[in-house]
């Protein structure tokens, strides 16, 4: 019989994980929370993509989809959420041979290993897992010989409070408070419209945001726009500009600080939420103090903080994580933001991402834990290498099989920026984000080569 592999969530890794690993004669079984597959992405479907559809379709999905007629998208236009699950994912999980494969409507609420509980060692790694889900009909079972959890982050947002727990009041004014990327601009318009919104984050999320309210400023008179920032400098979440080797991603932040330049949004820097109290029908954000800190006032709060992963519902697995990050150990130094930004990861797979209890793998969005800039095609080339492990084949799972485009920013720590990111930008088709980078990694040294 062929090994059984549950995948939690049904986003474009999950999927992309049971495609490879139906090529691989393995037995997929997708367990996804929300009615329909692409659950998290139809939260942000109003926003356009920063990669284009060549970066956005996994291979061995691709494979899957030509034999069914599938249209496949311009490799070089750049799709916004809703056309990734209507064009790609829907068709994926309908047309294919994955259909047979997913089971919608089904959160895994707890994992554990048949007759093994966290503590009990000998025998341990030859039990298969014991998954438990719930649907409309109550708690249900499952057992697998192989758990790849590519469940995201997006259902758990960090909250506003600058130490990373909620602010003092900030569940109590949850009407006015939105968390990740509102349709501002669409579905969500009469709820921003000339009115007073804050926008707190420096990350991609607050970036779209920021430049969404900013358009909808045009047309609606009175909107106003405030970002509040905990650092001191906006500039960077202006990102690489004219050299990241995405071409949207870097026209974000240069439109952003555009229209900081031009006074359309107003910056609050080194502002630390510590309190949020609605009061005549005002939210009064505080940083500091309640008695002398700072105030921003406003009708609205959009909380773009980025997000965290959800681990509950793996307590009962033996798990080694990076204790700031919550990721796996060995991808923490490729990502970091505290050493680098470079955003820049170099590819890794089933080696990097092995847990403890063998056999469990994280990937995706959530295989970061806190980290920001994670790419789908990360994720894609994470899963094809889980899939080669898990079907015997170490040799392709070791082989990397990837260059992500760099993102043109590197500020780690010895950076010059002066000198064009650490000594000028690394070649075209290096896998680094700069000159200095590019010749650390060659030496096989992990992290930042700036640093
Ligand atoms: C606004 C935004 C824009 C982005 N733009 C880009 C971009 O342009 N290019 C790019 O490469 N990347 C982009 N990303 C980053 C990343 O590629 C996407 O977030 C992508 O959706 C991650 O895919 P995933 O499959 O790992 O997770 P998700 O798409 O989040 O899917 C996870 C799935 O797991 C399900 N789930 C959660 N918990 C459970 C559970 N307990 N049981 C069962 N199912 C569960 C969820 O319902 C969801 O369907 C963007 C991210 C965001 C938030």
């Amino acid at each position: 019989m062929s090994k059984s592999v549950a995948v939690i969530g049904a986003g474009p890794v999950g999927l992309a994980a049971a495609a490879h690993l139906l090529e691989r004669g393995l037995e997929p079984m997708v367990l996804e929370a929300g009615p329909a597959v692409g659950h998290a992405i139809r939260e942000w479907s109003h926003v356009r993509l920063f990669s284009p559809w060549e970066y956005a379709v996994d291979q061995a999905a691709a494979r899957l989809l030509e034999p069914t007629g599938w249209n496949s998208p311009d490799p070089h236009a750049y799709p916004s959420g809703g056309e990734l699950v209507e064009r790609y994912l829907e068709p994926l999980a309908t047309r294919t041979v994955l259909a047979d494969h997913i089971h919608t409507s089904a959160r895994v609420t707890g994992i554990s290993r048949v007759g093994f509980d966290k503590v009990k060692t000998k025998g341990r790694a030859e039990a298969p897992f014991e998954l438990r889900y719930r649907n409309g009909a109550g708690d249900k079972t499952i057992r697998a010989d192989a758990v790849i959890d590519a469940s995201g982050t997006w259902f758990a947002p960090n909250p506003a409070g600058a130490s990373g727990l909620p602010a003092i009041g900030e569940g109590e004014a949850s009407t006015r408070i939105a968390y990740g990327m509102p349709d501002v601009f669409g579905r969500e318009r009469n709820r921003y419209a000339g009115k007073r919104i804050a926008v707190l984050g420096a990350g991609h999320s607050a970036v779209g945001t920021l430049i969404d309210l900013a358009m909808l400023a045009q047309s609606a008179p009175g909107t106003e726009i405030i970002w509040l920032i905990r650092g001191e400098d906006p500039a960077k979440s202006f990102g690489g500009g004219a050299n990241d080797k995405l071409v949207e991603r870097g026209a974000l932040g240069t439109r952003l600080a555009r229209l900081v330049a031009e006074g359309v949004i107003k910056v609050e820097t080194n502002f630390r939420v510590t309190h949020i109290n609605e009061t005549a029908a005002r939210l009064r954000i505080g940083a500091g103090s309640s008695c002398c800190g700072r105030e921003a006032i406003t009708d609205e709060l959009i909380v773009a903080t980025g997000f965290r992963p959800e681990l509950g519902f793996l307590s009962e697995l033996r798990l080694a994580l990076d204790p700031a990050l919550e990721c796996p150990p060995a991808l923490a130094p490729l990502i970091d933001p505290n050493m680098h930004s470079c955003g820049t990861v170099r590819p890794h797979g089933a080696l990097e991402l092995a847990q403890p209890e063998p056999g469990f793998y994280f990937a995706g969005m959530k295989s970061y834990g806190r980290a920001p800039t994670f790419l789908m095609l990360t994720g894609y080339e994470q899963v094809r290498s889980i899939a080669a492990e898990l079907a015997g084949d170490v040799e392709a799972a070791r082989r990397v099989e990837l260059v992500l485009p760099e993102t043109g920013v590197c500020n780690g720590p010895g950076t010059t920026q002066d000198a064009g990111c650490c000594g000028g930008p690394a070649k075209a088709d290096a896998s680094a984000c700069c000159a200095a980078d590019e010749t650390a990694k060659k030496a096989g040294a992990s992290g930042c080569g700036c640093s």
